[in-house]
């Protein structure tokens, strides 16, 4: 379901804008179900009060709890089910932050993420991507939303905005806590400054040779490092808030003195933050999780050298959580 079909039925129920933004509210904040339709039914027409629990069943049915995974940093990993038994994964992070998954699959195909490894799947509608947030919001505070789980929310770019619209607004997300995280797709970069709700942006930079992205991120767009730099940094003046360039550090891959050079060239003097994650391990990949000592080295050089580095744990890694280990748990037919 989409959220403007959703929103078409609710007019077509005799809804005005404002009793519109009521229903939306009730469900995008979890509110609870039936006192919150108690405290908005006399302000409803007579039509839609008679609908909304039926309304309220279908909402209730786009993300299901089907397992939750617990991690020890006070992470959880959810698998959830969809309308149409398809499972995606959304992740509870530490300090009242969620992560939700855009796609089933993802036909970027990073060489180090499992969630590439199945290619697309299935689009995840916008609808479901904040049912997603509401499930979480039944569990704990949610006041953070990343777009960081399966899937690259650039290739499912009508769905995200909506999802982000409607949380930047009666979903009562603060913009700047909503994170729009993209391998870099020039659409991007013509889209997010023209909606009413603009999102903090993460790109997934992770090398600053050109060959070696392409090599990484193989069906990334051929943007290079230098134009993806460039992009993040129109946005981050026009949002005033900075991007945060994502690297995941593979030992012995993209860690080398030739790369510090090449992130001190680009992200000098640019309103940015790196964040460092040392890669996830995940069976079966071909690569190495540097140390926590060389990656800290690291981190501390380029700070040294003037780059506002953060060193960080995924969160949830141990209950396979973490950038890079989500997956379609359960077997689906692949369409590509
Ligand atoms: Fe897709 Fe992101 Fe995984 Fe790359 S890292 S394959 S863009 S989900």
């Amino acid at each position: 379901m989409r959220i403007h079909t959703l929103r078409e039925r609710l007019r077509a129920l005799g809804a005005n804008p404002r009793h519109e933004q009521r229903v939306l509210r009730l469900w995008s904040q979890a509110l609870p179900q039936t006192s919150g339709r108690r405290q908005i039914e006399h302000f409803l027409p007579s039509a839609l009060v008679a609908e909304l629990p039926a309304i309220a069943d279908e909402l209730a049915a786009l993300a299901r709890l089907e397992s939750q995974h617990p991690g020890e940093d006070g992470s959880a990993r959810l698998l959830v089910k969809l309308g149409d038994g398809q499972m995606v994964e959304t992740v509870l992070l530490p300090r009242d932050g969620v992560c939700v998954s855009t796609q089933i699959g993802c036909a970027v195909g990073c060489v180090f993420c499992m969630t590439g490894t199945t290619g697309l799947i299935r689009q995840v509608g916008s609808a479901e991507i904040v049912a997603q947030v509401a499930l979480a919001r039944s569990l704990r505070p949610v006041k953070k939303v990343v777009f960081m789980g399966m899937g690259e929310p650039a290739h499912n770019l009508d769905n995200v905005l909506e999802a982000i619209d409607l949380l930047g607004t009666v979903g009562n997300i603060a913009h700047k806590n909503l994170v729009f995280s993209t391998v870099g797709d020039p659409r991007v970069f013509e889209a997010l400054p023209l909606g009413r709700v603009k999102p903090a942006l993460a790109l997934s930079l992770h090398t600053t040779r050109a060959d070696l992205r392409e090599q990484l991120l193989p069906r990334a767009p051929r943007l290079s490092p230098e134009a993806l730099v460039e992009a993040g940094e129109i946005y981050a003046r026009a949002t005033d808030y900075p991007i945060q360039y994502q690297w995941t550090l593979l030992d012995g891959i993209n860690d080398s003195d030739e790369e510090l050079d090449g992130i001190v060239r680009l992200l000098t003097g640019k309103y940015a933050i790196l964040n460092m994650i040392p890669f996830n391990s995940v069976e079966g990949m071909p690569y190495q999780r540097p140390s926590w000592e060389k990656a800290a080295d690291i981190a501390r050089r380029l700070h040294r050298r003037g780059i506002l580095t953060k060193l960080r744990q995924s969160a949830g890694q141990d209950v396979d959580g973490g950038c890079g280990q989500l997956r379609a748990r359960a077997s689906m037919p692949v369409v590509r």
